[in-house]
């Protein structure tokens, strides 16, 4: 019989619950034992663990936010660090860890293998989708929904108001939340870090593309999805550039933490539930310092190095937007 781990760690996911859930089911299948570490790579340094028994599964693939709490740990970025954990899975008797979680969690997975003999297998938790070697991560998709449902309402009101609103959208240094967001809630105009140019050309388009509108539609209302981190000096300093360039009631919205809560999308639970039962069936293999994904609806597995490699976004996906923000409105 084989002894599992898990943890989650780093920005905590919807879904993460239902990973650990899956994870439980597919270690009592195999009469594998199942502990869980507390609060991310803190826990493992610490020592501080439950046992996760079927019990702690039920209703549990529906709630968002991870039992097993989530954290930054900086202890674990050091030697010492990275040499106790080790030393506390030896102790416990893990043969193979499970981290839930995104690129820098895996990072500091792949350091511990340099101390650890175990198997570590990673599996993508993270509302940006920044993880190379899956299609998405869990957590993705209902970020998108929530940001998505949150654009919608801000619609209602800008109309009401003909404004032009600024919603800053998560995904750390990546544009896919974002774009997908811009997408989904018929946005009229997105700032991506991949295709941003410089913040003059940028408000040189909008402001276009705001007069485009106008000019064949009257005084419309106009929805700018911005992902955080791009633009430089933050939201406020978008705000007043383009309230200084002659547009008034421009109104800046930061969607900000309500993207990392919530119930689970039905995409999430199945990507959860997927990749939970996959990394499970991969423990006793010699399969090790891997991360599993999905590509195409099939599992796979990546090694955890190269995680952190760049993942472009959706071509035919940016193709459209592109499209969406060059509209000549005849
Ligand atoms: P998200 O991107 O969703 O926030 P993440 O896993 O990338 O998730 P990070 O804060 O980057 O979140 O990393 C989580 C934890 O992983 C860190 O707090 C640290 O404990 C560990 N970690 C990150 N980088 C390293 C590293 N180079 N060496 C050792 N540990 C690391």
């Amino acid at each position: 019989s084989k002894r599992v781990a898990v943890l989650t760690s780093g920005g905590d996911a919807p879904g993460m619950n239902a990973c650990i859930r899956a994870i439980v089911i597919a270690c009592k299948k195999r009469n594998y034992d199942l502990i869980g570490y507390l609060h991310g790579y803190n826990g493992l340094i610490k020592q501080e663990s439950i046992s996760l028994s079927l019990d702690s599964t039920h209703n549990l693939i529906q709630q968002g936010g991870t039992v097993l709490h989530s954290a930054r740990c900086k202890a674990f970025t050091e030697e010492a660090g990275l040499k106790q954990a080790a030393a506390n899975l030896s102790e416990a008797g893990v043969d193979a860890l499970l981290v839930i979680g995104g690129d820098g969690s895996f990072r500091g997975a792949t350091h511990l293998a340099d101390h650890y003999l175990g198997q570590i297998i990673g599996i993508p938790g993270t509302i940006d989708n920044d993880i190379a070697g899956t299609d998405a991560t869990i957590g993705y998709y209902t970020a998108i929904d929530t940001a998505m449902n949150s654009i919608d309402k801000v619609r209602d009101t800008a109309d009401a108001f003909e404004r032009i609103f600024l919603v800053e959208v998560m995904g750390r240094h990546a544009g896919f939340l974002a774009l997908n967001a811009a997408l989904s809630s018929a946005a009229d105009y997105v700032i991506l870090p991949e295709f941003f140019e410089s913040p003059e050309s940028e408000i040189k388009k909008i402001l276009t593309q705001i007069h485009a509108q106008r000019r064949v539609r009257g005084s419309v209302s106009f929805i700018v999805v911005v992902a955080e981190n791009v633009w430089p000096q933050g939201l406020q300093a978008l705000t007043k550039a383009l309230n200084d360039s002659g547009i008034t009631d421009v109104r800046p919205v930061t969607l900000g933490h309500v993207q990392r809560g919530g119930t689970p999308v039905s995409n999430d639970r199945l990507l959860a539930t997927s990749l939970g039962e996959y990394a499970v069936s991969l423990v006793g293999t010699d399969t090790s310092n891997v991360m599993v994904g999905e590509v195409n609806r099939e599992p796979t597995t990546v090694p955890l190095t190269t995680t952190s490699d760049s993942k472009p976004l959706n071509s035919a996906q940016v193709a459209l937007m592109k499209s969406i923000m060059n509209e000549r409105y005849g």
